[in-house]
Parts: structure tokens; C-alpha cells; sequence
């Protein structure tokens, strides 16, 4: 059996307790307008191409058969609509410029990706099956937990719940955390701004509850959308009749997704590109502590960077240091980059 996967995202701290490996799976039913990993909406693998990386060699022109890449006046454009994802321009890119998101595994492959980083998880560390939504490919999901935790790596699951229930059945026993997004608590406005209803999300909800899940809700803050009291009062009553939830996270908008939907050649429907005020987050974490026992936490809060930690991680993405950490890479330093990588970007 094989699974679709986008990233296999060694050393996360955002995905569930402590330092995780998080495996996004390919495919979300939902279509949420500001989601930030929209590399992984589609069930298909999706070419990638960052601007800002490509340093114009066009080399990827001279591999692609379907001739996609073309160049004017030095700027790059990218005919999708004729790319099968075949990977061979992102593998002849020199600048990491160009990416396939979504690659067939097997369980046993990415078992063996997941317990490199077991030395690392303590404190309640191990893997986080996300995506996209993990349960859409609801058998290779269950495989793949079931799996884990034989080799002593503890699961978390990130879903939409919206999904089988029989899947979340399924998968229940070899999950020790669920995190379990909560969008919006009015039915219209979640068929809005996701494209599906609240109906099956809270049956599955309610389900995990009555197996003794471990469940955080998970609630992103999206301004104009759900920064609402009505919003927070309806999380507040939620959370207050399910004793599996442990924790309420808030997730305050952030609009990197807006440029991940441009290199993948999609628009953003929801284009609000300020990170959000700090006051508003503390206000509305206010206002939700005031209303359960359940303990809340903002998450993922824009911090504050200084010295050789600001100037590095704003030069990341260039062409140079791009070039740099692939021959780092290639002479097998994978470990301590991949460490440094994720505690500069904590
Ligand atoms: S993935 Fe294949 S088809 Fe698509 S642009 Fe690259 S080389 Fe061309
Ligand atoms: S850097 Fe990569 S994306 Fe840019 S022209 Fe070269 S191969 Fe193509």
C-alpha cells in the first residue's frame, strides 16, 4: 500500500508537543480561503516554482518535454497546465527553485524517514501525520500510525475531522493526541469560507470524545472571518461538553500562504497579508479564558529575532544560501543543518 506525501518535515515544533517529525499528507476535501499550506489542497502531485530562488539558468526549460518554463525578459513563467509532474526540472534545478509537492510512499518508508529523528523526541516528542487532511487517504493514515507506534514513536493526528468516521474509528487506538481544527462555529459561515458544512466535523468530534481521545482544539483567528464573540463563545461552549479536550489552541492568521498559492500558480481567496495585532490575540485569548476551564494557548505568535539569528533567517531563501545548504547537504550534513534550520525558525 502507498501513500501520497508532500514533506516529511523533520524537527517540527508546531506540529503537537515537543520536537515532532510531521508527515503532510497529499489531498484536503476541505478548501479553506486562507490556508496556508495549499501545496497539499490537491490529491495529485503540484509543481512549485519560487521566484525568488530561480537564478535563470534554464535548465529546467531544457529538461521539460512539455515545454512549461519559458523566459522573458528574464522573468520565469511557469505553463502548469501542461506539467504531468514528472520532477525532472525540479531535479536539474541547481537553486532548489522548483519543488514536486507529493511523492508515492510506502508505510515502511516513511517509518524508517520518522525514527531518524527518534532521539530527538522527548518530553512527549514523535510524529505528527498532517497535510493537508491526513484522513482523506484514511487507510494509509491508519497503516502508517498503527506502524509507528510499534516502533515506539508516540502520534499525534492534525485533521479537519472531516472525514469517514470509520476511519477515525480505525485510527483511534494508535493516536495518542488528536488535534482537531475548529474553523468556524456557524454553519453558514463554515460552508463559506471552507466549503463544506459543520455537520460530520462535530459527529466525528463528539465520537473521538465518547473513545477517550486526547484531543487540543485547534482554532485559527481569521480577521473578517471568525474574529467574532459569537465565534469564541461557540468554541467556549464546545470545548466545555467534551472532556477529551485537554487544550484550546489559538492559531492567529499569518499570510505566508499567499505566496505559496502564487508558486504553485493558484490565487489566494483570501488575501489579507498583515500578520495579526498582538492586542487583538491577547484580547481574544482573554475573552475565551474567561468563558472555559479548559486551559488556552495562542500559538505560533510572531517572536521577536535579534543579531546573527534575524540576519541569517531573513537570508535564507536566497540563491546563495540555497546553493550552500544543497552542498551541505550532499556532504551529509543533513542532521545538524536540518536541527539548525528548525531552531532558527522557532
Ligand atoms: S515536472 Fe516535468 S512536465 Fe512539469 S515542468 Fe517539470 S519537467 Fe516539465
Ligand atoms: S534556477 Fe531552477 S527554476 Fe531557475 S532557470 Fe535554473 S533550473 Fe529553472
Amino acid at each position: 500500500m502507498k501513500g501520497t506525501v508532500f514533506n516529511i518535515q523533520r524537527l517540527s515544533i508546531h506540529d503537537g508537543p515537543s520536537i515532532r517529525t510531521a508527515v503532510f499528507f497529499k489531498g484536503c476535501p476541505l478548501r479553506c480561503a486562507w490556508c496556508h499550506n495549499p501545496e497539499g489542497l490537491s490529491a495529485a502531485p503540484v509543481l512549485s516554482l519560487c521566484a525568488d530562488k530561480c537564478i535563470g539558468c534554464r535548465a529546467c526549460e531544457a529538461v521539460c518535454a512539455r515545454g512549461v518554463h519559458s523566459f522573458s525578459d528574464g522573468a520565469h513563467a511557469a505553463e502548469r497546465t501542461q506539467c504531468i509532474s514528472c520532477g525532472a526540472c525540479a531535479e536539474s534545478c541547481p537553486s532548489g527553485a522548483l519543488e514536486i509537492y507529493g511523492k508515492e510512499y510506502t508505510v515502511d518508508e516513511i517509518v524508517k524517514a520518522v525514527i531518524r529523528d527518534k532521539p530527538f523526541y522527548r518530553d512527549g516528542g514523535g510524529a505528527t501525520l498532517t497535510g493537508g487532511e491526513p484522513l482523506a487517504q484514511g487507510e494509509f493514515a491508519v497503516a502508517l500510525a498503527k506502524a509507528l507506534k510499534e516502533n515506539g514513536v508516540g502520534v499525534c493526528v492534525e485533521t479537519s475531522g472531516y472525514a469517514k468516521q470509520t476511519v477515525i474509528q480505525d485510527i483511534a487506538p494508535y493516536t495518542d493526541l488528536f488535534l482537531f481544527d475548529i474553523k468556524e462555529t456557524d454553519e453558514e459561515r463554515h460552508l463559506r469560507y471552507t466549503g463544506v458544512g459543520m455537520e460530520k466535523i462535530y459527529k466525528n468530534l463528539y465520537r473521538l470524545n465518547e473513545l477517550g481521545a486526547n484531543i487540543i482544539l485547534r482554532c485559527p483567528i481569521i480577521p473578517g472571518v471568525n474574529n467574532r464573540r459569537e465565534h469564541f463563545d461557540g468554541i467556549a461552549a464546545l470545548a466545555s461538553g467534551l472532556n477529551g479536550v485537554k487544550e484550546i489552541h489559538l492559531e492567529p492568521y499569518h499570510p505566508m500562504g499567499i505566496e505559496k498559492n502564487l508558486r504553485i500558480g493558484r490565487k489566494a481567496a483570501y488575501e489579507n497579508t498583515a500578520f495579526m495585532d498582538p492586542d487583538e490575540i491577547a484580547g481574544w485569548s482573554d475573552y475565551l479564558k474567561k468563558r472555559t476551564e479548559i486551559p488556552v494557548f495562542v500559538m505560533g505568535a510572531k517572536k521577536k529575532r535579534s543579531g546573527w539569528s534575524r540576519k541569517l533567517y531573513k537570508n535564507m531563501n536566497t540563491p546563495a544560501v540555497c546553493l550552500l545548504e544543497s552542498v551541505l547537504r550532499a556532504f551529509a550534513f543533513d542532521d545538524a543543518i536540518t536541527l539548525f534550520c528548525a531552531l532558527s525558525s522557532s
